[in-house]
């Protein structure tokens, strides 16, 4: 349901940051890439929401065709496709609820997300999502008292609060020690498979991504160079 067709992104510098990526990835598939620091992961995984303009060839989520330019139709593809970051990128003095509350302004009026109005039912999909990554009882800590793993935890339970279609994730487990890094891939790979969301995780490490993916593609300078089924991923990914 996501394709890439030729797709290249040319940084305003002269930088080509992709390089003719051609995939195509199912609805409910757990994704993760793989590369060295400055392979193109990110790129590839902000050129899905926009955040990162294509220059050439054709990209679309489900029926929709990205397109960095045109605001409404941005934010109606940014509400089925969710985003999750290396930093966790909540307010860290606000409750736990009311950051993920903040998911909701992607599926609710603008309005009402413009003034902090939420409903009861946004309330209880907060709470929902909240009780899916097992953080149900810190609702009313501030997101800066948690931990790093909690933390990312609250990122993902905002992301799952606007209902989407797609969750990236850049980098989530980056700054968490390794069985932090385990749950929190363990909470995704739940998500992916009870609620048939389709996960794009950015990685450093081919071990994680064994255990926890799919399909794994490996990225070098911009390109793909390799796509396959996790078993068939080795070393020289
Ligand atoms: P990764 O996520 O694999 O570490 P990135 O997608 O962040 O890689 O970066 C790929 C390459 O694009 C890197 O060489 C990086 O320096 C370059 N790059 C990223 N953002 C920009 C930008 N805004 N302008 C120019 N080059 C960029
Ligand atoms: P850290 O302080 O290393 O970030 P975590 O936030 O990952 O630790 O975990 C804190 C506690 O929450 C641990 O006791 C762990 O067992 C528990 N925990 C972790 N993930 C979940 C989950 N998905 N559901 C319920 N409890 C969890």
């Amino acid at each position: 349901m996501i394709t890439f067709e030729n797709v290249d992104v040319v940084y305003p510098n002269g930088f080509k940051g992709l390089d003719n990526i051609n995939l195509e990835i199912a609805q409910g598939e757990f994704v993760a890439i793989i590369g060295l620091s400055g392979a193109g992961k990110s790129t590839l995984i902000r050129a899905v929401n926009g955040l990162v303009p294509y220059t050439n060839g054709a990209l679309t989520v489900g029926e929709t065709t990205v397109n960095p330019k045109n605001k409404s139709k941005l934010r109606k593809l940014r509400s089925k496709v969710g985003m999750i970051f290396q930093q966790f990128n909540n307010v860290g003095r606000i409750s736990v609820l009311n950051n993920v509350l903040i998911g909701r302004s992607a599926v609710t009026p603008t309005w009402r997300s413009l003034i902090g109005w939420y409903g009861a039912e946004d309330k209880e999909v907060a709470f929902q999502s909240l009780e899916r990554v097992g953080i149900v009882d810190k609702a009313y800590n501030r997101a800066s008292a948690l931990s790093g793993g909690q933390q990312q935890r609250v990122a993902i339970a905002r992301v799952l609060a606007q209902d989407p279609e797609v969750i990236l994730a850049d980098e989530p487990v980056a700054s968490l020690d390794p069985p932090t890094a385990r749950r929190v891939l363990g909470d995704l790979r739940k998500i992916q498979k009870e609620l048939g969301i389709t996960c794009i995780v950015n990685m450093h490490h081919l071990d994680l991504a064994r255990d926890y993916a799919d399909r794994i593609i490996g990225m070098r300078a911009g390109r793909v160079v390799f796509d396959g089924p996790t078993e068939e991923a080795t070393d020289a990914v």
